[in-house]
């Protein structure tokens, strides 16, 4: 029977660079599209890395209940369609969906046998280190990614698995032992 999982992390943790891995060792597994507000950023395109809406169009969206779940995220909409997921597990798809942990527990709410993961950094002085080092954030970015970031962790807590990204190859086979046990 296809399953669905929610992965969740904050943003600095290589969580895509994981997903990547796995999605290209099990290439049955399907990565959900999901519908967004922001702006397209460089390289990304429509339908394959979002689908981008207006804000009008994803609020009328919202209020039709096309939604499986939506959060707001850094002042932008993120949703997830319910008829995507649903297609999805119809046709026998494993589903992964890569979403903030608001949306995650929204929905382990509508739908409990989603099987929650977060990926964590192996410190959160680790991961200060790393955006630090970027040198690409003001302090006062920064200060707001980690604030973000430990109501990520705490969130988390009530996820059904929680993975430590140290190296990529750790991580994919922690995510592995979550994902098929
Ligand atoms: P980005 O703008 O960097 O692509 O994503 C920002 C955040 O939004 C990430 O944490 C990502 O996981 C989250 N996100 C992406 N799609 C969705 C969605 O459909 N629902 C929710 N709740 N979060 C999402």
């Amino acid at each position: 029977m296809s399953k669905l999982y929610v992965i969740s992390g904050s943003s600095g943790v290589g969580k895509g660079t994981v997903i990547k891995e796995l999605l290209k060792k099990y290439p049955d597994f399907k990565l959900s599209v999901s519908c967004t507000t922001r702006a397209k950023r460089d390289g990304e395109i429509e339908g394959v890395n979002y689908y981008y809406l207006s804000e009008e169009e994803f609020k009328r969206l919202a209020a039709a209940g096309e939604f499986l779940e939506w959060a707001e995220f850094s002042g932008n909409l993120y949703g997830t369609k319910k008829s995507f997921v649903e297609e999805c597990l119809n046709k026998g798809n494993n589903l992964i969906l890569e979403i903030d942990t608001k949306g995650a527990l929204n929905v382990k709410r509508m739908m409990p046998e989603a099987v929650l993961i977060f990926i964590a950094p192996p410190s959160l002085e680790e991961l200060e280190a790393r955006l630090r080092g970027r040198h690409t954030e003001t302090e006062d970015a920064i200060q707001r990614r980690l604030a973000s970031i430990k109501l990520e962790m705490e969130n988390s807590k009530q996820f059904d698995y929680v993975v430590v990204n140290d190296t990529v190859d750790r991580a994919l086979f922690s995510l592995e032992n979550c994902m098929f046990s």
